[in-house]
């Protein structure tokens, strides 16, 4: 059963591009079989396309004590991948885009309710547009169509229980300078040598967050890293502007203002030695991370249910959101997350029927 609603799932095309409007069709009519009431909060994406946020109920209320959250959409899949859309069992393991990412814990969920009686108000929560920055998610964040006691998020864990993970900020850095000819460099200023000053004062940041720890995190502190730098228009030229992207995934007990108020303050510093010195910040995402307590009932159940110790993850996941939507959570599902986003993506069997063995008990301990 779990593995016919999985190939139901992966046979959707529902890449982050197109929209999300068939399968959430098909989890609608699957819910609503299941009794459940259905609530749809659509919106257009940057491109248009429309998207929906779907929130199922088992009762028709404003506040759940349980939420079991999944994400529609997937990355995209090479052409040439014949099981991308057509799910493949072979040695124990089902292979097919979303698969594990995430579409393996939808299938989970659907299960675990088949075979539950919640008594308290559950829901099931399917959002768009994850892999694109949790655009969906921060939409439910935004309206806050409901409140969240404990929620329960997919993403290939391999089972293990998260209950922390880093934030996740982005800016663009537009160092400005003026254009000269190379033989007369006192004509101009060159924008390369002055974000390169700057990107000196952030390694030195890099390191100065080292000391801001947070022990459950590998690495144990806020990072930063310069990714992509693009400047000047030709050899001969000093260039007029740089361009570089500055990204830093904060400890969830640092807020992620931290780091863009150490960028100020060096670019302050650069300005006080070159009062010619012009910048500019784009800060366009600040992503905030998630932490919820080792003595949290959520977390206990699911460690006592998987026999699997709770861990951190580095990266952004949506639980972040159904924090703001008051819920403690902790992130967990089938399959890994190295095996995610890649052809070849697959979810092994047996931890696809745990996980809803899983969910069904937490189901049941908490509603
Ligand atoms: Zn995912």
């Amino acid at each position: 059963m779990i593995k016919a609603i999985l190939a139901d799932l992966v046979r959707i095309d529902s890449v982050s591009s197109r929209s999300n409007a068939e399968i959430v069709e098909y989890l609608e009519r699957r819910c609503r079989a299941l009794g459940l009431i259905t609530r749809r909060f659509p919106y257009s994406d940057e491109h248009g396309v429309e998207k929906i946020n779907l929130i199922t109920l088992t009762q028709d209320v404003e506040e759940v004590e349980l939420a079991l959250v999944g994400h529609t959409d997937t990355v995209p899949y090479d052409p040439n991948w014949a099981e991308a859309t057509n799910l493949t069992e072979r040695d124990g393991k089902l292979y097919g885009r979303g698969a594990c990412d995430t579409k393996g814990f939808i299938a989970a969920a659907l299960t675990a309710l088949e075979n539950a009686r919640p008594g308290k108000p559950l829901a099931l929560i399917f959002t768009a547009d994850e892999e694109v920055g949790l655009v969906g998610a921060k939409k439910l964040a935004q309206t806050k169509p409901l409140r969240v006691r404990y929620s329960i998020v997919g993403e290939p864990t391999s089972l293990k229980p998260i209950r922390a993970g880093k934030g996740y900020s982005l800016a663009e850095v537009i160092v400005k300078g003026r254009e000269a000819h190379s033989a007369y460099p006192a004509l101009g200023a060159s924008a390369v040598f002055r974000a390169a000053r700057l990107i000196n004062r952030l390694e030195s940041i890099a390191t100065q967050l080292r000391q801001d720890q947070h022990a459950a995190f590998d690495p144990p502190y806020t990072t930063l890293n310069i990714g992509l730098i693009h400047g000047g228009s030709a050899k001969n030229v000093l260039a007029g502007e740089c361009r570089f992207t500055l990204e830093w995934r904060p400890v969830p007990t640092q807020s992620s203002e931290h780091v863009l108020e150490l960028l100020n303050a060096a670019i302050a510093e650069e300005m006080k030695a070159d009062p010619d010195f012009q910048c500019l910040v784009d800060a366009s995402r600040q992503d905030t991370g998630f932490e919820t307590a080792t003595d949290s009932p959520l977390v206990q159940l699911l460690e006592q249910a998987t026999g699997n110790e709770a861990g951190t993850v580095a990266f952004g996941t949506e639980a972040a959101q159904m924090k703001v939507l008051g819920a403690e959570a902790v992130v967990i599902g089938p399959g890994d997350i190295r095996e995610a986003h890649r052809t070849g993506e697959f979810v092994p069997v047996n931890e696809l029927e745990r996980c809803a063995e899983v969910l069904r008990q937490s189901i049941q301990q908490l509603c």
